[in-house]
């Protein structure tokens, strides 16, 4: 039997063959001109995709190193900060925060849900807030939340918004200029199409004001430092240059196709992804879906764990299953970046052939119509 390898899950995602034999071209040297020309169309092309025109920094790690950086540079021991936790990434930023000891107040989101931004705007002034984290498509239940909505309620006070927008970056809409969001922090390994190991991170002048004044200690992830070599046209530790080099291919791409379309793309994926599950009687985990992942509940009786291990090791397909509490609750289609229509056709087709030998009933073959008829509305072509 052939298996034919497909990465259906929120990251790492398929990384095309172009961008692949990018990175396989002989090194160059960093410090130079050569780099540094690469270099600054990198910069440019993820303003692009941030949506900003504020500096992009560009750090070797994976996304968590962002995610610390924004905590380790705009605070100091002691600081109260808010944290929206509604799933295992949100839980992660407070995590972060209680290492450095930061005063983390955690607004906790039953899983599947989004967080109300009232209430975040409440809780605002109710203390002495520094900041606000919360993440753009929370991965762990595939919720988006209404970041327009936060940064309208963290605008009006003196806190600055963090959000963690490593999977929903180039899947879910985030204007972060447009919108006000203070920071965003992406990874390689999702919606930009490549391996892990990059992590970037964006400030503007509200969040680089707080780093004047923040006193936790840190020397890697020193903004500072990337600020200043950045005016060089540099990074001030050795840079991951084949990553770079692939990463300028990713940002082309996405820039002949136009931000709207990219965004709309995703969104096409999700809705047919949704339709296809719902169409064999299956319910929807996330009450505001994000574009970059869709989770759907196990059904009862059906082991939820085996579904995606049959899936995986019997047919090649990967998917996601739940994490922490969530594991054998629900399963998780990624379908970001690198993806189309009729790779998901694959994950569609695969969830029901293994659906129906593990018992579960429906009629094999209705998600894949319902599919077919989201794409047919949808997708615009020459015939
Ligand atoms: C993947 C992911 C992370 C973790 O990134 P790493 O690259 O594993 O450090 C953090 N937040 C969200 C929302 C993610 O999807």
């Amino acid at each position: 039997m052939i298996k034919k390898d497909l990465l259906l899950t929120p990251g790492p995602t398929t990384v095309p063959a172009k961008i692949l034999l990018s990175m396989a071209e002989p090194l160059f040297h960093h410090r130079t001109p050569q780099y540094q020309k690469l270099f600054s169309e990198v910069c440019e092309g993820l303003k692009f995709v941030f949506r900003t025109k504020h500096d992009v920094l560009t750090l070797t790690s994976s996304g968590t190193g962002a995610m610390e950086s924004a905590m380790v540079n705009l605070l100091s021991a002691g600081d109260q900060v808010i944290v929206v936790d509604a799933g295992k990434f949100g839980e992660r930023f407070g995590d972060i925060g209680k290492a450095f000891g930061i005063q983390c107040d955690i607004i906790k989101i039953p899983y599947g849900k989004a967080v109300d931004p009232q209430v975040v705007g409440d809780k605002l002034k109710s203390g002495n807030y520094k900041a606000v984290f919360t993440t753009l498509c929370e991965t762990s239940t595939g919720v988006v939340h209404d970041i327009q909505g936060l940064a309208k309620v963290v605008c009006n006070s003196s806190a600055v918004l963090i959000c963690d927008a490593i999977s929903g970056l180039g899947a879910d809409r985030l204007e972060m200029d447009e919108w006000g969001v203070d920071v965003v922090v992406s990874g390689s390994q999702k919606g930009l199409m490549l391996p892990p190991g990059l992590a970037f991170i964006a400030l503007n002048d509200k969040a680089w004001k707080l780093t004047e004044t923040s006193e936790l200690p840190k020397f890697y992830y020193n903004l500072a430092q990337y600020k200043k070599a950045l005016k060089k046209g540099d990074t001030p530790w050795t840079p991951a240059t084949t990553l770079v080099v692939g990463l300028n291919e990713a940002l082309k791409t996405m820039h002949a196709e136009g931000y709207d379309e990219v965004i709309d793309r995703h969104a096409r994926l999700a809705e047919s992804t949704r339709a296809a599950m719902t169409a064999i009687g299956l319910e929807l985990f996330a009450e505001r879906p994000s574009n970059a992942v869709t989770s759907i509940k196990v059904p009862t009786g059906i082991d939820g764990v085996k579904l995606v291990k049959v899936i995986r090791d019997e047919l090649g397909i990967t998917l996601a299953g739940g994490q922490g509490d969530m594991k054998g609750q629900i399963f998780r289609f990624g379908h970001l970046g690198y993806c189309s229509e009729y790779d998901l056709v694959s994950g569609v087709a695969a969830v029901e052939q293994v659906l129906d030998r593990l018992g579960y009933k429906f009629k094999l073959g209705d998600g894949l119509t319902a599919f077919q008829k989201v794409i047919r509305s949808r997708q615009k072509l020459s015939v």
